[in-house]
């Protein structure tokens, strides 16, 4: 009977370090992947992509050059446009 008592004890003590390293290991999931989440939340976002007015190439519009007939690709697309037009 002492033997079973004693079985018992252990066995709860094995099922509690468990419980706690379980939620532990929880825990520690569940707060890197919100610090994960949170560090991959500007990167992972996706920008905005445009139509360069002049060759018709989408790139995100943060990258694109801003002219007065429209946005475009490059600098060098935009003074091409502007040139073809005046
Ligand atoms: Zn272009």
């Amino acid at each position: 009977m002492k033997i079973l008592l004693l079985l018992l004890t252990i066995l709860f003590a094995v099922w509690l370090w468990r419980r706690n390293r379980l939620n532990a290991l929880n825990d520690r999931k569940s707060k890197s992947t919100q610090t994960d989440s949170s560090a991959n939340n500007p990167a992972s976002e996706p920008s905005p992509m445009q139509a360069c007015s002049h060759c018709g190439v989408h790139m995100p519009t943060a990258d694109m050059v801003q002219g007065q007939r429209g946005i475009y690709c490059s600098l060098a697309h935009c003074q091409a446009a502007a040139d073809n037009r005046v």
